[in-house]
């Protein structure tokens, strides 16, 4: 298949996928099979069949998650605001088309209703279709899905949601405004008085200003704010970042912690807000 962008490149009849957006650094993945290549109205959406990774979500040529290593991200996004909340019932997901968080959160039986706003329906058909370690077959009649934008779906919304996962793509295009301090206020609005919210904030090592922009954001409005981190082999560096602001609760229940995880077990609730110094300094600079 001849590749159809820039980022996929044949070489010596192999298939590279570089991601490029990094002025001085690029990272490469040899691809077995294209599986999935459409453009959407928001973006490209590939699903490629890596070597070491397996199948591999790719949003505009960066890898989004991989059969591989996509469950340490999505455990990591959702089980720890799930055991930080006594009664999780109403749960939003904003982002998250691949899936990987909502099929985490219907894990928790105390869990009602979980709304999935997700802007491109196309990324939610191609995981479904082509990703299946990290969508599953998500039939499950508490997730509604709502394939708008989550900047105008949260602004509307008024104190109607226990947890709030915001499980976006990379700051740019339509997730932008995701990491801007007027959404994190629709998120203070959108949630109960006793709610919790948490968001991918990207690299601590190579995204400083955008984690600086979100947790200090977080850090503004909710008088309980924590970062926490996970190592994700195909994020930029490894090293990511999560900001978790809460309205009232601040005390982890591991007992809530469901079983059959892969990744968060009860040390790894509690280590994970362990910070490293360069960190620590950062944040409490914010
Ligand atoms: N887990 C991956 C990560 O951490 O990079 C990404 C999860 S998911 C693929 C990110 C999703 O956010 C994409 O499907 C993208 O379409 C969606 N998205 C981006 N901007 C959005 C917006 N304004 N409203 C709703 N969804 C948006």
């Amino acid at each position: 298949m001849q590749p159809q962008a820039a980022y996929l490149v044949e070489d010596n009849g192999d298939l590279w996928l570089t991601e490029d957006e990094r002025e001085h650094m690029k990272l490469s993945y040899r691809i077995r099979d294209v599986l999935f290549d459409q453009q959407s109205a928001y973006q490209h959406v590939m699903v490629l069949d890596s070597y070491d990774f397996g199948p591999m979500l790719v949003l505009d040529g960066v890898v989004q998650t991989t059969s591989m290593d996509g469950f340490i991200y999505n455990e990591m996004i959702s089980h720890i605001p799930l055991n930080m909340h006594p009664e999780p019932r109403n749960v939003l997901i904003i982002g998250g088309g691949d899936l990987g968080a909502a099929r985490e959160v219907c894990r928790y039986p105390d869990v009602g209703r979980v709304d999935l706003v997700e802007i491109d329906k196309l990324v939610v058909d191609a995981c479904l279709e082509y990703l299946p370690d990290v969508a599953g077959h998500l039939k499950d009649n508490r997730v509604y899905y709502h394939f708008t934008d989550g900047v105008e779906f949260a602004a509307q919304c008024r104190s109607d949601y226990d947890v709030i996962i915001v499980d976006s793509s990379d700051p740019v295009g339509p997730a932008q405004a995701l990491f801007e301090r007027p959404f994190y206020q629709s998120l203070h609005n959108s949630l109960k008085e006793r709610g919790i919210m948490v968001c991918q904030s990207q690299s601590p090592l190579f995204h400083r200003d955008v984690l600086g922009q979100a947790f200090g954001a977080v850090k503004e409005l909710f008088p309980v704010s924590h970062l926490y981190t996970a190592v994700v082999p195909t994020y930029p560096g490894g090293l990511w970042s999560f900001s978790l602001g809460s309205k009232h609760y601040d005390r982890l229940r591991p007992a809530m912690l469901v079983r059959g995880t892969r990744y968060v077990n009860r040390d790894i609730l509690h280590g994970c807000f362990r910070l490293p110094e360069f960190l620590q300094q950062f944040i409490a600079s914010l």
